[in-house]
């Protein structure tokens, strides 16, 4: 078998075989086939698709490209969450531990930022010491204990998707149904959770610009996980504004600890509620509305805020930083963007927002690029807000000041006013079970 052949077939829009599927993959994984014949095969792939069995056959041969994890000895307690990517979306931070709080046990493996959305491994690691790469042995021990553990693609779980989660990022692969349905489910399947919630975004700061699209990638999701025997649910939640204030890996901390805290924008706390009773709901097996009072007691009695700090503290992070994030190192600048218009603010360019603050140092534009972790935005005006002229819209933060010029013409190009107060945006589009 030739890879380049692989390539010319699927240039042509032709169905990949089982074996030719597995060839790439094991290939790839294992040093054989280099990052350039990938890279054009998933640019084939985006733009000539690929039919539900091969979308299966990628997800099954991504998931044991390495180890497998089996966490059965938890019985069905286990539960994992994943978002397909947003601006601002901070939720893991904040429902992982609500979900341990409540006995689940959070077996969750994560991603890094792609493309203009961020990542939870990369915010994670805001807290100097905190270790993403735990051994499966290690981190089924951490479960077992305190019921909570996040990692990232580290040692030899999904390793097919570490090499082309990082590709896919920098060759303007991801937005394609069949590798966000691979990539996703193959990490799901071998980090062995029973129960699985993924939050589908749909809008201008998602990978699925339209509510149509976001469906078809939520059921393909749901479809693959049921014929695997996992108890899985989608929500397809907006992503069309950045969700909370917060965009950047620490600000998204601080933002998150504040929704723990009993507070936090209304948006990020709505989409949350929902995403963790559905935790709550298929892993302990309880009716929805007995797992949502659970949910919103263990915001109220601060039970959830000390299981992220115990949970922070468990895996390595500074217990300084932990028991007080809001002390997380600022930024040596940043700037306030200053409205110049006034009027209502009627559309906001997530996208064009994330990619604001991938400029700042919050995100990657190659590879190699190393994160900063107190670069970012908080936008203080949403979608709906009505604003005067000298208000200030929002500020940025960088220790690369050079930057803010670019960062305040694309946030100030991302944001639409208009007279007419636009009509409010649905949080939640549709709940798949
Ligand atoms: N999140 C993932 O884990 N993979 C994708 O391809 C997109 C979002």
């Amino acid at each position: 078998m030739r890879i380049y052949d692989i390539i010319t077939k699927k240039k042509h829009g032709e169905e990949l075989t089982d074996a030719e599927i597995a060839f790439v993959i094991e290939g790839y994984t294992n040093g054989d086939i280099p990052d350039y014949q990938i890279s054009a095969l998933m640019m084939a792939i985006y733009f000539k698709g690929m039919c539900d069995r091969e979308t299966a056959t990628l997800t099954r041969e991504i998931a044991r490209s390495g180890n497998m994890l089996d966490l059965s000895a938890f019985g069905h307690l286990t539960v994992d969450k994943h978002s397909t990517g947003g601006v601002g979306d901070k939720t893991t931070l904040i429902v992982a531990p609500i979900a341990a709080s409540l006995g689940c046990k959070v077996a969750k493996m994560s991603g890094r930022g792609l493309g203009h959305t961020g990542g939870t491994v990369d915010k994670l690691e805001s807290f100097p010491g905190f270790n993403t790469s735990l051994t499966p042995d290690d981190f089924f021990s951490q479960v077992d204990r305190i019921g909570i553990a996040v990692i990232g693609q580290s040692g030899n779980l999904a390793p097919a998707d570490k090499k082309l989660y990082a590709l896919r990022d920098v060759t303007a692969t991801v937005d394609s149904i069949p590798l966000i349905t691979s990539s996703i489910m193959g990490k799901k399947l071998a980090a062995g959770s029973h129960s699985i919630v993924l939050d589908v975004k749909c809008g201008s700061g998602s990978f699925m610009k339209t509510p149509e699209d976001a469906g078809i990638l939520a059921e393909k999701m749901v479809e693959i996980g049921k014929r695997n025997g996992r108890n899985i649910a989608a929500l397809i939640t907006n992503m069309d504004i950045p969700l909370g204030h917060a965009i950047g890996n620490s600000l998204e901390i601080k933002e998150a600890v504040s929704v723990l805290e009993g507070g936090g924008p209304l948006d990020l706390r709505t989409v949350c509620l929902e995403l963790a009773t559905n935790m709550v709901a298929l892993s302990l097996g309880l009716e929805e509305s007995v797992a949502r009072e659970r949910v919103t007691d263990a915001l109220k009695s601060g039970k959830a805020l000390a299981k992220f700090k115990e949970w922070i503290v468990t895996q390595g992070g500074d217990p300084a930083y932990a028991n007080d994030p809001h002390s997380l190192p600022v930024s040596s600048f940043s700037r306030d963007i200053v409205a110049g218009t006034a009027g209502y603010i009627t559309r906001m360019n997530a996208e064009e927002i994330g990619i604001a603050s991938v400029g700042l140092g919050a995100g990657r534009e190659t590879k190699e690029d190393v994160i900063d972790p107190s670069a970012g935005i908080i936008v203080y005006k949403k979608v709906g807000e009505h604003i005067s002229v000298g208000d200030v819209i929002a500020t940025l933060y960088s220790n690369k000041e050079q930057a803010f010029d670019a960062a305040e013409k694309k946030v100030l190009g991302a944001i639409t006013v208009a007279d007419e107060r636009p009509e409010d945006q649905r949080l939640i589009y549709r709940v798949i079970k």
